[in-house]
């Protein structure tokens, strides 16, 4: 056997946790975007640091791709591109200790815990009555209700009021998440000490239906503190409404009020980051957030690389995109079940009515406030497209179609997402 030429030795680009560094997660569904996401961090400047690998378990499901190929696909494209600077691989809504194995053993290094099946999403709609009643089976998730009751916290930004009612609430609402994730934490960390890994922990609560209240925050982040659990960032749900693929909708005067609320908490429970997810495209918070946190953020981008490497196809192989849309169109309805988006498929143009690929491209994958408002449409074709990513990639015709014209126009596809990201990233790094 020959030795081959002599040894080069090159070291593997490797995730490491990123700490109190500023960071944005790229959500890569289909593999190709590293270029892209690189290029875009290089030309922002900056000290915020990219996040390569991130995919949530559902995400997995629908691409049918395994924590392996998304790390592998990563770590390639790295190498490739000589990258050099910290970065890293985020293991999405996590929910159970089989998630959390799985995610470790193919390398990742940040653990996103979604502990939301265990949040009483009805919480805030109970009555008087109904949540007496709650909080006498919650009571003994929620030790910690006496610790706070009658207490009060005065922060910079405002005091945080742990009266009865609030408590009750939160006991009834929260109760058994915070335990939940406190051993999912715990699960981690063991695993981590198993493996002799490196890891880092994000909390999201951010899928649920109603705002989280500073005194909620308070109480989970102090109870994990307490449990010796220490977060990097944590993901509350913030005011007003997040939808998939269009700007922020609320007040922005109110949101940074309440922001800055969130700021304060994460400071002093802390240091942790404010994480925002379903953060593209929410190109008017970004300077609040950035600034409010003093840049201890973390966004985390997933569906925006995807409808972004669409374009490559609407560009460059316009019948292929007319076919994803017709075919997204038809699993809409079915596939948007999980996602917090208010498109109506009938009222956006099927391809077969735009005859003009430009104006085709501009339906269903501008931000909407960017098309046309007063155009009729209520909504964006990008969340038609947005939900039906997993359909696309796993139909045996669209999805290899659309990865060999990616491979055949990776300047394209690098630009598109360059653009793309560095419109993100100027006014995060701008706050
Ligand atoms: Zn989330």
């Amino acid at each position: 056997m020959s030795a081959g030429p002599a040894a080069v030795v090159t070291t593997r680009p490797a995730p490491s946790p990123l700490g109190m560094e500023p960071s944005i997660g790229f959500g890569d569904r289909l593999g190709l975007g590293t270029p892209g996401h690189v290029a875009a961090l290089r030309e922002a400047g900056g000290p915020i640091r990219g996040i390569f690998a991130q995919q949530s378990i559902r995400e997995m499901t629908r691409t049918g791709r395994s924590a392996e190929t998304i790390m592998a696909a990563a770590v390639d494209a790295l190498a490739k591109l000589r990258f050099t600077d910290p970065w890293s691989a985020d293991g999405d809504h996590l929910k159970t200790p089989a998630d959390i194995r799985r995610t470790m053993a193919a390398g990742f290094v940040m653990f996103t815990l979604d502990p939301s099946e265990e949040v009483d999403q009805s919480a805030d709609d109970y009555d008087a009555s109904t949540l007496t009643e709650k909080f006498a089976a919650a009571r003994e998730f929620a030790p910690w209700f006496d610790e706070y009751r009658g207490q009060s916290v005065r922060l910079d930004s405002g005091v945080i009021e742990f009266d009865e009612q609030t408590l009750t609430r939160a006991a009834v609402k929260y109760g058994r998440a915070i335990r939940r994730a406190i051993s999912l934490a715990q699960c981690v960390e063991e695993e981590a000490n198993r493996l002799d890994q490196p890891f880092e922990i994000e909390l999201s609560i951010d899928e649920t239906a109603h705002p989280t209240t500073p005194a909620e925050h308070y109480i989970i982040a102090d109870q994990c503190r307490q449990a010796g659990v220490s977060l990097v960032s944590l993901a509350p749900r913030f005011i007003g409404d997040f939808e998939k693929g269009v700007d922020y909708k609320g007040d922005l005067a109110k949101l940074e009020a309440s922001m800055r609320i969130h700021a304060e908490i994460a400071r002093r429970l802390g240091p942790y980051k404010i994480s925002l997810h379903s953060g593209s495209d929410k190109l008017s918070m970004y300077p609040v957030l950035a600034r409010v946190t003093g840049g201890k953020f973390h966004v985390k981008t997933a569906g925006t690389s995807y409808l972004e490497a669409l374009r490559v196809a609407a560009q460059h192989d316009p019948s292929l995109f007319r076919e994803i849309i017709d075919f997204s169109r038809s699993r809409f309805d079915e596939d948007k079940a999980s996602y917090h988006v208010s498109a109506v498929v009938n009222e956006i143009p099927a391809p077969d009515e735009v005859e003009d690929s430009v104006i085709l491209e501009r339906l269903y994958l501008d931000r909407w406030e960017d098309v046309a408002p007063g155009r009729g449409f209520t909504e964006p074709g990008r969340q038609i497209l947005h939900c039906t990513f997993g359909s696309v990639i796993t139909n045996a015709k669209l999805g290899p179609r659309l990865v060999s014209l990616l491979k055949a126009h990776p300047q394209e596809h690098c630009e598109i997402l360059r653009q793309h990201f560095v419109r993100h990233l100027q006014p995060l790094n701008a706050g």
